[in-house]
Formats: structure tokens, C-alpha cells, sequence
């Protein structure tokens, strides 16, 4: 399986990444970042840029899931509790 790079839950979106990213690979969208694992030519750049180590490498097999995770993690918790 080949690697790929991820970004987790730790992310602060300081955007370092996504500015300094000389392939164009990585885009922010409603409130969670994207590597386009197509695009991305593993260059280490952004690993080494980002200041709290929350981009990892993965396989591409589990990329998808571990993004939907990640969608989930960043989506708003209800202040309600269910009665
Ligand atoms: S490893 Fe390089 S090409 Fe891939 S997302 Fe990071 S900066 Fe862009
Ligand atoms: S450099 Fe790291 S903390 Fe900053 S936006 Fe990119 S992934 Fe998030």
C-alpha cells in the first residue's frame, strides 16, 4: 500500500500547510483540511512546517476513514442533551 499524509483532530488551522504546499495538495473546506493524495508528492514539507505534528502519514486504504473520523471529530456537539 502506498503512504499517504493525513491531518488529525490537533489541528489549530494556523494554514501553514495549505500556504506553504508547493503542489497545490492541500485545501481547507468548512471548517477541516484536505491533502489531495493525488496531488501531494510526499515532499515532507508540511510534516515538518506544522507546528503542533498533526499531519501523519498512512496508507491510502485507510485515508478515507480516518478523514471520515476527522470530519466527525470537528463536527459541532449539540449544548443538549437528550431527554
Ligand atoms: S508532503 Fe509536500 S506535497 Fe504533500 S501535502 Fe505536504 S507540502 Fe504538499
Ligand atoms: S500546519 Fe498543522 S496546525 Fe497548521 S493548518 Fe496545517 S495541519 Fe493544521
Amino acid at each position: 500500500m502506498l503512504p499517504s499524509l493525513t491531518i488529525n483532530y490537533k489541528c489549530i488551522f494556523c494554514d501553514n500547510c495549505r500556504l506553504i504546499c508547493p503542489e497545490g495538495a492541500i485545501t481547507y473546506d468548512k471548517d477541516f483540511y484536505l491533502i489531495d493524495t493525488w496531488l501531494c508528492s510526499l515532499c515532507n514539507i508540511c510534516v515538518e512546517l506544522c507546528p503542533v505534528d498533526c499531519i501523519q502519514y498512512t496508507t491510502r486504504d485507510n485515508s478515507a476513514k480516518e478523514r471520515e473520523v476527522e470530519r466527525l471529530l470537528h463536527f459541532p456537539i449539540s449544548s443538549k442533551t437528550p431527554s
